[in-house]
């Protein structure tokens, strides 16, 4: 270091010896060599301070738009101490600035009076004791960049000459300082920036072998073909083997054509991979492709997206499909024979699945049977259609024993809610790789029809058990024909229930149906061994009376009117109100057994216009027989 005691030098020979000195040290000064400015930078202000016996020597740099200036280095000879980072700003010491930028030493003997450096009287050079001040100015590349400041302490001083030649060598000497240490920052970040650049490459390199290695691996050891392709441009970049193979290219050959181009709707891809892509990783999407023989075959085709070489690319997996689709195709065909075959059928046949239970199919006559539509019928459950459905339980459990069943006689019920008979043959077998079985009916209507005649046969009335209408008829044509021989009297009487619309309407149907019974049990009550009660029809019933003369039957009748309208029938603490409206008739001798019913009809019908609950004798009766009311109530 060259921090030593300021010299008062007599000649110019002699600090010019001194100087050179100083140079010579300061060039071979490490600080110089390796760009270290501020190292330089305090070896020169020190370097000043002795040359030119100064208290005081500081480096200024300005700001680019030199409106300020700030202090890299002050060396205080006095301390021997450096500081550095005082700013001084153009708008404080314009006279200053406006002299220092003429980049011409300044040199001012008396700095206090100096119109140049006067400015720092005050706040500066008074409290300092400054007398005399050099600043000599920095260039570097041509261009003015500070002022290395000498500031004299004491007496005041007369600069010399050389002694302003020494102070503007120093400056030059701070140039080169600073231009060094500019030099050498940039030198060591093109050589770092050189370095990095050098090992990216390097890396990037490897990367891309790396990538490529992997992806060739990779892709060639992957069962289904495989084929990269640029995202933006939908280029090919790779194909495996299995590409190269299920396309019939090599992929040299076609690397940089349009993948699309190997579709049979090439302005679908991107949307078919856009979706596929968002549709997850499993996700796959059955589109029809060209070989580069222009065949044109199914693949399942799946997508990843991945980057590559920098760029976005899409990884399309493609497998060939083309058999599993012509036997998707030869199953449709064979189903739609089969349906074709089902519906020609002469019978009603249904196919259901052995394990739900689910309608696959059912042919028109089925789909009749049951009251609905072909397209109805898919859908429902087998079991809807049975009267009961343990009486279905047992049936798919021989089937699925025997594999058949034939001739199962079981109760069926249409979507209407109909019931009827039908005999069953079923077979299983396989459809669409599902356990199924079709059922053949046999309806049984004919017998269905004979039930009903059965029905018929029967005499007694299912809801009250009193003799049907059918009965009636057969005992009063035999009972007229018996007393037209005879020469005796025969009475009809009909009765009719008297608003049973509104007890129908007011306690519900099932009251009015307990109500009939109760009136049919009181009648038989009431009635003698040789009449026959009956239900005529409804709420309608008749009394046939052979070898009863009219008065006697009016008296029977009567009893049985007020019987019921005193008879009870509860609902609920509530009185059902039940009362009959009668027509009573005798047979004039040759009378027809339909005319005797008629008149006790009408008899009914006034009966009821009388106000009902009341028995009305047929007009003809009244004639000639004033010792009998013709209404009794
Ligand atoms: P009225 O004879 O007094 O003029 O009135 P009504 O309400 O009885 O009239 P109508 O003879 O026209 O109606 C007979 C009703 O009887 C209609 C029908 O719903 C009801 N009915 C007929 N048969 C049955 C049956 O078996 N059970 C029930 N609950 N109601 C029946
Ligand atoms: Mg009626
Ligand atoms: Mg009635």
């Amino acid at each position: 270091m060259m921090s030593e005691a300021p010299i008062r030098v007599s000649s110019i020979q002699a600090l010019l010896g001194l100087q050179r000195e100083v140079v010579a040290g300061l060039l071979r000064s490490e600080a110089f060599a390796t760009g270290d400015a501020e190292g330089a930078l305090r070896q020169i202000t020190e370097a000043a301070a002795r040359l030119l016996s100064v208290d005081r020597a500081s480096v200024w740099r300005f700001n680019e738009t030199r409106t300020s200036i700030e202090c890299l280095d002050l060396y205080d000879a006095v301390n021997k101490a450096h500081e550095k980072g005082l700013v001084l700003h153009a708008k404080d010491a314009p006279q200053y600035f406006e002299a220092a930028t003429q980049e011409r030493v300044i040199s001012a003997d008396d700095a206090r009076t100096d119109p140049r450096t006067s400015e720092f009287r005050d706040g500066y050079l008074v409290p300092l004791g400054i007398t005399s001040m050099l600043d000599a100015p920095i260039v570097v590349r041509s261009q003015l960049v500070g002022v290395v400041c000498n500031e004299h302490v004491g007496p005041a001083r007369v600069w010399r000459p050389y002694e302003e030649l020494v102070a503007g060598t120093l400056a030059d000497f701070v140039g080169m300082a600073l231009s060094a240490a500019e030099h050498t920052a940039q030198a060591r970040e093109l050589a770092i920036m050189h370095e990095g650049l050098e090992k990216l490459v390097e890396e990037r390199t490897r990367q891309l072998v790396a990538t490529q290695e992997s992806v060739r691996t990779l892709f060639e050891a992957s069962p289904v073909a495989l084929v990269l392709t640029r995202l933006r441009d939908q280029q090919v970049i790779l194909g495996n083997q299995h590409a190269s193979e299920l396309f019939g290219v090599v992929i040299d050959e076609v690397r940089g054509v349009s993948a699309a181009s190997f579709w049979v709707r090439p302005e679908e891809r991107t949307e078919i991979l856009t979706k596929l892509l968002q549709a997850g990783r499993d996700a796959e999407v059955e589109v029809e492709l060209i070989k580069s023989s222009g065949q044109v075959f199914w693949g399942a085709v799946s997508a990843a997206m991945l980057t590559f070489e920098g760029e976005k690319a899409l990884l399309v997996g493609v497998r060939d499909i083309t058999e599993k689709k012509q036997a998707a195709e030869t199953l449709r065909k064979s189903e739609e024979a089969l349906r074709t075959l089902l519906e020609a059928a002469p019978t009603p046949l249904v196919v259901s699945g052995l394990d739900d239970g689910v309608v696959r199919f059912g042919n028109k006559r089925a789909a009749d049977m049951f009251s609905l539509t072909v397209d109805q019928i898919r859908g429902r459950r087998a079991i809807d259609f049975y009267g009961d459905a343990d009486e279905r339980r047992r049936f798919v459990e021989l089937l699925r024993k025997q594999g058949h069943v034939d001739d199962f006689a079981a109760r069926l019920k249409t979507d209407t809610g109909e019931f009827f008979w039908a005999l069953l043959s079923a077979r299983t077998m396989t459809l669409q790789g599902e356990r199924v079985f079709t059922v053949g009916f046999a309806d049984l209507t004919e017998q269905k029809e004979i039930e009903h005649q059965l029905r018929d046969l029967a005499t007694l009335d299912s809801l009250t058990g009193v003799y049907n209408r059918r009965h009636f008829f057969d005992m009063a044509d035999r009972a007229v024909q018996s007393m037209e021989q005879k020469k005796k009297p025969l009475c009809v009487a009909m009765f009719d229930a008297d608003h049973f619309k509104k007890i129908n309407d007011r306690f519900g149907h099932d009251v009015g149906d307990d109500a009939l019974r109760m009136l049919t049990s009181v009648c038989q009550k009431e009635i003698r061994a040789t009449d026959t009660f009956a239900r005529f029809g409804g709420e309608e019933f008749v009394l046939l009376l052979p070898e009863t003369p009219i008065a006697t039957a009016a008296v029977i009748v009567e009893r049985i009117r007020r019987a019921i309208s005193e008879a009870t029938v509860q609902v609920d603490e509530q009185r059902v109100p039940l009362t009959l409206s009668v027509g009573l008739a005798e047979r004039k001798p040759g009378e027809l057994l339909d005319t005797l019913l008629r008149r006790s009809d009408e008899a009914v019908y006034e009966a009821k216009r009388a106000g009902r609950n009341c028995v009305v004798l047929a007009r003809d009766e009244v004639r000639g027989r004033s010792d009998m009311p013709r209404v009794t109530s």
